[in-house]
């Protein structure tokens, strides 16, 4: 069984991405710039025989540079930004009627699913594009201009805990650098093999930090890698942006730890913001019948593909017993949120590089740029 799990660098499902990442990394003409998805980093030691759930974020960081990346950015970055477009873009459809209720628009799995089956339904998807696809459309633009770069030569890598993450880089319109945004796609097994292939010591390697000014992340940005990380990492920001104070207690449990649809109701001030939590693409019906029925009271809906969310995705190490799965998933979460609570910073407005990008490009959070480069439409899909 574990013979047939074992994926070498260049097996032929591999082909396509990982020997491209590695001709990138060997082409001394192109500039490699990666980002790693938060739940990267609290999978891949699993690969490496390491204990299940262990963050290895410093590890990971130095084994992408080992392994010859120019620049080392980081997706909790764009995670925190995505914050900032998306709360605001949820108190503008409150105040101005908008399409209610939202939903967040970070899985592409759940995001083709809407295209795909409930197109109706398409102007209620935020129209943020995936932290992923955000930090694409900045390497190529802010990244290139800070490092005084040609985006022609840039190849933008992430790596990614599923295989959806490829498709959506992939798509047409993901392209509003002047190209594809995010040229190449690894999971996380890809990566960890990439790392053995090129004979790195992972388990020993000395931990190091991404690069700025892409790289700086909150603990909000970190738990989007979780089911109800998104909607807790929103409810943190928005609450200060909409009343002016400090939230009493930053861990709004009422979103966490969600199995199936968890629901819970926040005050902000005067407005009452009713949330859902779908874990799970298979628990998403009886959420859409009630918005097509016309029964639905709440605002915002955080519908994420896998089960717990992106640590338990198809592109994490396997876990290969199904007795063992429940508590290597659990683990994966508890390890999100130790880090987060570990962090300095805990939202996403008090990002620095955040604060910077909109002072020194963006401008603010939905404005022209914002719009141009971090914000999507959606297309009828077959
Ligand atoms: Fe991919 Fe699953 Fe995360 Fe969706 S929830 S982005 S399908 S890993």
């Amino acid at each position: 069984l574990l013979e047939s799990v074992k994926e070498p660098l260049f097996a032929a499902h591999n082909m396509g991405h990982a020997q491209k990442v590695w001709e990138a990394l060997n082409n001394p003409e192109v500039v490699t710039m990666v980002q790693c998805a938060p739940a990267v980093r609290v999978g891949l030691a699993e690969d490496f025989g390491m204990e299940s759930g262990k963050l290895v974020d410093g590890k990971m960081i130095s084994a992408l540079r080992k392994l010859g990346f120019d620049k080392v950015y980081d997706t909790n970055f764009t995670a925190d930004l995505t914050i900032m477009e998306e709360g605001s873009e949820l108190i503008k459809r409150i105040q101005e009627n908008g399409a209610l209720p939202m939903f967040t628009s970070c899985c592409p799995a759940w995001v083709k699913y809407v295209e795909q089956e409930q197109f109706e339904l398409h102007e209620n998807l935020s129209t943020c594009k995936s932290p992923q696809q955000m930090a694409g459309a900045l390497f190529k633009t802010y990244g290139a201009q800070v490092d005084k770069l040609d985006p022609k030569k840039i190849v933008s890598v992430s790596v990614m805990p599923c295989t959806a993450k490829k498709f959506e880089a992939s798509r047409p319109e993901m392209k509003s650098s002047g190209s594809q945004d995010v040229d190449l796609v690894l999971t996380t097994r890809e990566l960890a093999n990439l790392i053995k292939h090129a004979g790195i010591d992972f388990k020993n390697l000395e931990p190091s930090q991404p690069d700025s000014v892409l790289g700086a992340y909150t603990g909000a940005g970190h738990i989007f890698g979780v089911t109800g990380g998104v909607m807790e990492a929103a409810l943190r920001t928005g609450y200060e942006l909409i009343t002016g104070k400090a939230l009493d207690d930053i861990n709004i449990l009422d979103v966490r730890y969600s199995e199936g649809v968890k629901r819970a109701t926040i005050q902000v001030g005067d407005l009452a913001v009713k949330t859902v939590v779908v874990a799970g693409l298979a628990n998403v019906g009886p959420i859409i019948e009630e918005i097509k029925n016309g029964t639905a009271d709440f605002h915002f809906v955080e519908v994420m593909a896998c089960p717990q969310g992106c640590i338990s995705g198809g592109g994490q190490p396997k876990v290969l017993l199904e007795t063992e799965r429940k508590a290597v998933y659990a683990s994966r979460m508890a390890s999100m949120y130790k880090h987060d609570e570990e962090l300095p910073l805990r939202k996403s407005h008090e990002n620095p590089e955040v604060t910077k990008l909109y002072k020194d490009f963006l401008g603010k959070p939905l404005g022209h740029k914002s719009h141009d480069l971090l914000h999507t439409h959606y297309v009828r899909r077959g």
